[in-house]
């Protein structure tokens, strides 16, 4: 048990797999509200358990306000490593109101020799011609802007339908991980891939693993930096323990 947490709430950053585990856990907590905030992009999102809010906050300043409003005691942000203007305005937000914040961050992948790694999808797109004809776009669906002007050929994979801009010549699928290693491969040679362009996201690594095994070059993109001087774990039980030693401190002494 969280001691010494009633009458305190967190709220939790999420759009992640380790944003509903961990408040799966924390609504477990008694004694602890626990609020899970979802940017609202995917149609049919995977709730948490425990209390959603769906939107943003209307900037940092806003998100302050509501922290205030709702005797916040801690914020995790347990967005994707690629939101970082949402981790960015937490760090605004959590700074103005004094509210503890942790990172919670799933581990890159460990780059591999072979890869092309890029800081941008711009840049991914301006090496595509030196490297293949048909493109496995695994970038979602606001990446798709930065390969608009590109004639290759593209396989795209989103959760939702991609809006323009996107690439002129492209087929795609509808889908939500994680996918298999086998799934992946026969993806790869049903649609003659021959280059994947992805994010350093982390996690289920099943596309990797099938494009080195198709002999498919792989391009990935570098994460954005975790703001400066914030803690940061890598896990959700760590998320639980920077929890039990820093909001218990927060909790009102009766
Ligand atoms: P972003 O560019 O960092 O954020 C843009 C704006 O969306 C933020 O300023 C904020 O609006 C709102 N927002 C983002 N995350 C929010 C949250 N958890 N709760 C409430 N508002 C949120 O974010 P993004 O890259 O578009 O990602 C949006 C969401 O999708 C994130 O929650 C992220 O976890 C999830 N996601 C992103 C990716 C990716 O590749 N970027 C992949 C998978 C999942 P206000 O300024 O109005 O508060």
């Amino acid at each position: 048990m969280l001691v010494g947490m009633r009458r305190t709430g967190v709220l939790v950053l999420g759009g992640t797999g380790e944003a509903r585990r961990l408040a799966a856990a924390l609504v477990a907590e008694p004694g602890l509200h626990v609020v899970s905030s979802l940017a609202g992009r995917v149609r049919e999102p995977l709730l948490p358990p425990g209390e959603v809010r769906i939107g943003g906050f209307g900037g940092p300043q806003a998100l302050a306000a509501w922290l205030r409003e709702r005797g916040t005691a801690a914020v995790v942000d347990a967005t994707h490593p690629f939101a970082a203007r949402m981790s960015a305005h937490a760090v605004a937000a959590c700074t103005a109101g004094r509210v503890p914040l942790l990172v919670l961050r799933r581990p890159g992948w460990p780059p591999q020799p072979e890869w092309i790694v890029v800081d941008s999808l711009d840049e991914a797109a301006a090496l595509l011609p030196g490297l293949g004809e048909r493109v496995f776009l695994t970038t979602g669906r606001g990446g798709l802007a930065a390969f608009a002007g590109s004639d290759r050929w593209f396989l795209v994979r989103s959760i939702d339908p991609p809006e323009p801009p996107v690439p002129r010549r492209m087929h795609v699928l509808l889908g939500r991980g994680p996918f298999t290693v086998d799934d992946e491969r026969a993806l790869l040679r049903a649609h003659a891939i021959d280059v994947l362009v992805t994010k350093d996201s982390g996690g289920p690594d099943a596309k990797l693993v099938a494009a080195r095994a198709e002999g498919v070059r792989v391009v990935v993109q570098r994460r954005p930096p975790v703001p400066d001087g914030v803690a940061v774990v890598d896990s959700v039980p760590r998320a639980l323990t920077w929890l039990r030693d820093t909001v218990a401190q927060c909790a009102p002494s009766t």
